[in-house]
């Protein structure tokens, strides 16, 4: 038989055969899920994790998850050429080019590069027929029918490898060098592997199982593959377990096959973590970078993280690296999860991720086995251990009306976390929820926009082309209408603009929300926040200010494109495309509106803000003269702070003030209002620092893209032609 399976003694073999790490246990029956390699190979495999690079790097971590497929591929082949990985478009299209078109290349397929990968897929099969084309990704649907559908709307495609890629790929290139490249000869005959035959039948297999050992995979840092990619840019990342125990609808990791968590052996996960942070240590100090990525989806549920965060920990004495932990914590047992922050120092980004507190929408999700009373405590505990911590919610689940969604804010505001995050539901094809069947049970209806900044103009085989990644949102559904949706939105902006971190003057590592005096002062006196949120939601809002959120409005409704071809047409207009390369279209519209808000219109901001706070203390009787005298000092210095940012960073901000703002605000409890009254008014001058205009210089530098630099030019851009956004720009600059 040309490709027989691996018996348990081929297993023995290949161990021997293909192991180039020192790994002390393996899989008992991996080897009996793999073929057997019968020929040698000078076959060369390219693999390409690419980022749009155009106004920054959008995913800036190492390519880890293609790396892992490489370095299990080498492990269990015998190949002459080593697999090359790639990760910057320019990188990829130089190689393409200098270096010669490999026999077979791969593509990551995520929702931030999907498109971007298909492009050069096309570009390269046109160029090169018989190199073999394969993608892997999430970015793929779950129902055959839709799988049939992409497979046959992307020809360049020759093959897809769905959910865990390991074994897929190494079976499907053995097959591959065992034919002599004869890609017509895989049909149904390989697990995981799904093809459009060369007469058209489809093929779409089963899964095939999933590594139960993940030492099987060697260490993409420890075996080398990565070194190429410490270059000061990208941040590194490590995965100490795959699957997840819950079933969310809206997640492509929550379905019954990844519902088993599979783990890394202890050796394994310390021996990465050193050899990352020894690397990161001998580079400059200004390209070191503090952060680490840990890419399981509830680190510090197991008993496990415990020692893993012991061995950073370690890291951290040893080399001082990572200042900073980002991953998704644990949705149960969360005093596991809060030890595994303490012990290492609290770098760990304390995640309490309810998505929404409705129990009908939990249960429409299939939620209902996470704690979200858990979850909430997490907010208290790390409140006792100044720890931050952020909640996310999701806008339009099913089932969500606009109170609930309130309702599920304002739970989490009051229960002390310190940063809310609210994302779009975003209609991903390898969720449950995204399903035909789901999509009609719920009603819920998707429109397209371009995600921010993820567009970007590329050139291969001397041809320049434009690529922008779409994304499909959930803007109603049965029990959501599109204006209770863009109600949604406006406290949305809202809960950013008052509640949430803001990082322009301190950095992130040390920035608070911008009126945390005013939160400070309202909880002092037994006001909860989200009274004020309500309030500020519903308060009549008049004048320029009305401008900016009718504009906010306008602009939300308006990045949302029914059909899918007219947006692809409309930013390949090579006009529309320079807007968008520039950012004055594609940026993120709910943080320019609120720098916006926070800079250019702080004096109407300030006004409004006034005039809710009288209110919410007279509905709350603690209207005395005092708190009022009180909270006009508090409201100048907070506002007066930045309102040299827009204009001229040089020119010193100067107030007088009765009270004594700042120790109220250092004060770790506050005291009552009377004991901060000074004796004489006194002024207080706002002197930025050098490091401080420097922070800020970053900032627009490097989020201005963003951020700044795309409010200025919604300002700038009024002038610009046909685009959709045209009304908005245009009331926007008749008020500067
Ligand atoms: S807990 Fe997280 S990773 Fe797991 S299914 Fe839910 S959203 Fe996905």
């Amino acid at each position: 038989m040309e490709n027989e399976l691996l018996t348990p003694t081929g297993s023995e073999k290949l161990i021997q055969m293909g192991s180039n790490e020192n790994s002390p246990t393996i899989d008992n029956d991996l080897g009996s899920h793999l073929l057997t390699q019968n020929k040698n190979s000078n076959v060369k495999i390219w693999l390409a994790d690419l980022t749009h690079t155009n106004s920054r790097i959008i995913s800036n971590h190492m390519p880890y998850g293609t790396a892992c497929v490489a370095a299990f591929t080498e492990k269990y082949i015998n190949m002459e050429n080593p697999i090359r990985l790639f990760k910057y478009p320019e990188k990829l299209s130089a190689a393409l080019e200098n270096d010669g078109i490999p026999d077979i290349i791969g593509f990551s397929n995520f929702i931030w590069n999907s498109q971007l990968s298909l492009d050069y897929a096309k570009r390269i099969k046109k160029m090169s027929p018989k190199t073999i084309i394969i993608f892997g990704g999430p970015h793929y649907y779950l129902i055959p029918a839709e799988q049939e559908k992409f497979l046959r709307d992307n020809p360049q495609i020759d093959f897809y490898i769905p959910k865990e890629a390991e074994i897929g790929f190494a079976n499907l290139i053995t097959f591959l060098i065992n034919s002599d490249l004869d890609k017509s000869k895989v049909k149904d005959n390989l697990q995981s592997v799904h093809s459009i035959g060369e007469n058209g039948k489809v093929f779409l297999t089963d899964e095939a199982p999933r590594i139960k050992n993940l030492t099987s995979v060697p260490s993409p840092y420890t075996t080398g593959k990565l070194d190429e990619f410490f270059d000061g840019v990208l941040l590194p990342v490590i995965q100490t377990n795959r699957g997840c125990p819950f079933l969310c609808t809206f997640c492509d990791e929550g379905v019954t096959s990844l519902n088993k968590v599979n783990r890394r052996e202890r050796w394994q996960i310390d021996a990465e973590l050193e050899y990352i942070a020894k690397k990161l240590s001998r580079l400059p100090k200004d390209q070191r970078g503090d952060y680490l990525r840990i890419a399981d989806s509830n680190f510090g549920m197991y008993k496990e993280d415990q020692i893993t965060c012991e061995t950073i920990a370690k890291c951290i004495k040893k080399y001082g690296w990572p200042t900073q932990i980002e991953v998704d914590t644990g949705k149960n047992d969360q005093k596991k999860v809060l030890k595994a922050s303490e012990i290492v120092g609290g770098i760990l980004s304390l995640n309490g991720s309810v998505q929404s507190l409705d129990e009908d929408v939990m249960k429409n999700m299939k939620r209902e086995n996470i704690s979200s009373e858990g979850l909430m405590q997490i907010a208290l505990s790390a409140k006792k251990a100044d720890t931050p911590t952020v909640s996310q919610l999701i806008l339009c689940l099913p089932g969500e009306t606009k109170q609930s969604h309130f309702n599920s804010i304002f739970k989490i505001i009051d229960a002390s976390f310190t940063h809310v995050t609210i994302f779009q539901l975003g209609i991903e094809p390898g969720a449950e929820m995204f399903t035909p069947s789901d999509k009609e049970r719920f009603g819920l209806k998707g429109r397209y926009r371009v995600m921010a900044e993820c567009i970007g103009k590329y050139e291969l085989f001397n041809e320049k082309f434009t690529v922008g990644e779409l994304e499909e949102i959930c803007y109603e559904t049965d029990s959501m209408t599109f204006d209770d949706y863009l109600s949604c939105r406006k406290m949305n902006l809202i809960i950013s603009t008052f509640y949430n971190n803001f990082s322009l003057y301190w950095g992130s590592d040390t920035s608070r929300p911008f009126f945390d005096g005013i939160l400070k002062f309202l909880l002092s006196q037994n006001i909860v926040i989200s009274k004020w949120m309500k309030l500020l939601h519903e308060e009549k809002i008049e004048g320029e200010l009305l401008d900016v959120f009718n504009a906010f409005e306008k602009a939300s409704r308006d990045e949302l494109w029914e059909n899918k071809e007219e947006i692809k047409n409309f930013i390949h207009d090579s006009t529309v495309f320079e807007k968008y390369h520039n950012g004055s279209l594609g940026y993120n519209l709910q943080n320019s509106f609120r720098i916006l808000l926070l800079t250019r219109y702080i004096k109407p901001l300030k006004d409004f803000t006034h005039k809710t706070l009288l209110k919410l203390l007279k509905e709350n009787g603690k209207d005395s003269l005092e708190n009022i005298a009180f909270v006009n000092d508090l409201l100048e210095f907070e506002t007066s702070r930045i309102k040299n940012i827009s204009k001229d960073i040089d020119q010193i901000p100067e107030i007088t003030l009765e009270y004594d703002i700042l120790k109220f605000k250092d004060d770790e409890k506050a005291a009552s209002v009377k004991d901060y009254k000074l004796s004489k008014p006194v002024t207080v001058k706002f002197v930025l620092d050098e490091m401080q205009k420097n922070t800020i210089k970053k900032t627009i530098g490097k989020e201005g893209v963003n951020k700044l630099n795309g409010i200025g030019n919604i300002t700038k851009a009024s002038s610009g032609s046909n685009e959709r956004s045209k009304d908005i720009l245009r009331m926007l600059q008749s008020h500067n």
